[in-house]
């Protein structure tokens, strides 16, 4: 899953909602964030934190989808 850095407005052209469900806060110009292969995006921080904890058979926090051993 490849970590970039956030762009707030080409953020808000292709993903609608622009909250970390994570941790609930809003995602900052600027920030460090992954996409993952559903097309959810959160900070990195939070998402890799996430995984772990889910291991071995981590899921996307926002719609549930599996991610395969191969996306991570
Ligand atoms: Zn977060
Ligand atoms: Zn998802």
């Amino acid at each position: 899953m490849p970590e970039c850095r956030f762009s707030l407005s080409a953020g808000k052209a292709k993903f609608g909602d622009l909250t970390c469900c994570i941790c609930f806060e809003e995602l900052r110009d600027e920030v460090m964030i992954r996409e993952t292969p559903c097309q959810h995006i959160f900070h990195s921080e939070c998402i890799m934190e996430w995984i772990k904890a889910k291991l071995p058979k981590p899921d996307c926090p926002y719609c549930r989808e599996e991610f395969k051993s191969d996306s991570l």
